[in-house]
């Protein structure tokens, strides 16, 4: 058999272990994974180098339609594929329209497929009036939605209170489908938040102090007895608390389907890093102390945390210094789909003995099983897209403004070295990325929910 690409030598990281072969792709697809040598077209030389699969972020803001000057397709899917993500689940919040009808889902559909390197799958939206429309997001092939319990900083993509959170869930249980949510206390996180600015306090820690983990522990247990009351499945957005996981675990083990994901910026940035580095490192819910960073790797590194993802959430640069003097005026969100692999890489690999098979468990299997595009997306095995990155293991590198690829080159990770360097990335056995360029103008594929 004569395969038209081969991946020839490499430490590959499949779902049961790592196997020291070569890969055999054909038509986009893994074809043959063998000890032995593999005879291609192309042979790719991954000696010293390991084989994983592409990462599948579920939880990227891309901003297009409606606010393509923030990111836009182009430029966030090249940031993805630069960075070893080869699937990118759009999530809504400050697009326009937000996809929260069908309408809108088409217009996003035609603002990706003209412009993503990476395959895409997309969230639907449940908002305070679109109960209606969430049948027909379905049907379109969403893989689940996603609701605020906290109001959001953009107008168009409302929180929910109470009352639409319990309808929409029985709604999105009936329709065979998932709710993620942002859990954080409207209440809470509204008092303190006038508190604070009464007090004319525009500091940096204010953000934090407006944001206390208890704001996001009440949150997630109303959304968890909610969810087990609706007989719907849940999952946690960017979770950030050892105090979370663990009463989200104590869910599972009483039999509640639920899921939870953590971000990068949550394992490598403290509260400390948003006074150092201000609004760039802003984000909702916000940056923890150390001792809590160091409870969640645990979390993370024992099996309790399911998936972790970027949160990819960009804006204009002017959103950001603008908030420089006065903490409330500044986007809270951080750009980080480019950074999200090499940074598990360093920090979780080489500095916290992650395993090679559990790294691929936590960026790419599980997300791609919580997203129902398991087994085409996420693992490298037999019949899977042949969605790969070759990594350099040992490579040390220094993060700059010029290797990044969003529309907008701010993130607080610019500065940082990392270890491990992404040489090649493939997608669907094609050529998207090499040596930190991205050479693929396009041809990214919706993949719709099975469910749909
Ligand atoms: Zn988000």
């Amino acid at each position: 058999m004569n395969y038209q690409r081969v991946v020839a030598d490499g430490l590959i990281v499949t779902p049961d272990g790592t196997v020291r072969g070569s890969l055999g792709i054909h038509d986009g697809r893994i074809a043959a994974i063998s000890p032995d040598p593999l005879q291609g077209d192309e042979v790719i030389d991954a000696r010293d180098r390991v084989v994983l699969p592409g990462a599948v972020d579920l939880h990227v803001h891309f901003n297009e339609p409606g606010r393509t000057h923030w990111e836009g397709w182009g430029p966030g899917s090249r940031a993805a594929a630069a960075g070893g993500v080869t699937t990118a689940v759009e999530m809504p919040l400050n697009a326009m329209p937000p996809t929260t009808t069908a309408e809108a889902l088409s217009a996003k559909v035609q603002a990706a497929e003209a412009s993503s390197v990476v395959d895409f799958a997309l969230w639907g939206g449940l908002i305070t009036d679109n109960l209606a429309h969430l049948p027909a997001l379905a049907s379109a092939g969403v893989i689940g939605f996603k609701a605020f319990m906290c109001p959001t900083g953009t107008p168009e993509f409302t929180h929910v209170e109470d009352g639409i959170l319990y309808e929409g869930l029985c709604r999105i249980r009936e329709l065979g489908l998932f709710l993620s949510l942002h859990a954080e206390s409207h209440w809470i996180t509204r008092h303190n938040t006038e508190r604070l600015q009464s007090q004319g306090r525009t500091d940096r820690r204010a953000w934090t102090e407006a944001r206390p983990p208890a704001a996001e522990l009440e949150a997630i247990q109303r959304a968890l007895f909610l969810a087990a009351r609706a007989g719907c499945r849940l999952h946690i957005v960017h979770m950030t608390l050892p105090e979370g996981a663990e009463m989200i675990q104590e869910s599972k083990a009483a039999g509640q389907p639920v899921t939870v994901e953590t971000c990068a910026h949550y394992l490598t940035l403290t509260d400390d890093d948003l006074v150092r580095l201000g609004p760039v490192a802003k984000c909702a819910p916000p940056l923890r102390d150390r001792a809590t960073q160091e409870g969640l790797w645990q979390d993370v590194l024992q099996g309790r945390i399911d998936c972790l993802t970027s949160d990819h959430s960009p804006c204009p640069t002017e959103d950001k210094t603008r908030g420089d003097e006065d903490i409330w005026q500044a986007w809270g969100g951080i750009s980080g789909v480019q950074t999200l692999v090499p940074l598990m890489l360093s920090e979780g690999v080489h500095r916290r003995g992650m395993t090679l098979p559990q790294f691929a468990t936590l960026l790419s299997a599980t997300p791609a099983k919580i997203g129902g595009l398991w087994p085409r997306k996420g693992g490298i095995q037999i019949g899977a897209d042949a969605d790969l990155l070759v990594i350099d293991m040992n490579r040390e590198w220094v993060v700059q403004r010029v290797w990044l690829q969003s529309r907008h080159k701010h993130s607080p990770f610019v500065g940082r070295t990392m270890k491990g360097w992404i040489d090649l990335v493939l997608r669907r056995g094609q050529t998207v990325a090499q040596d930190g360029e991205v050479n693929a103008g396009g041809g990214g594929v919706w993949l719709r929910s099975k469910g749909g």
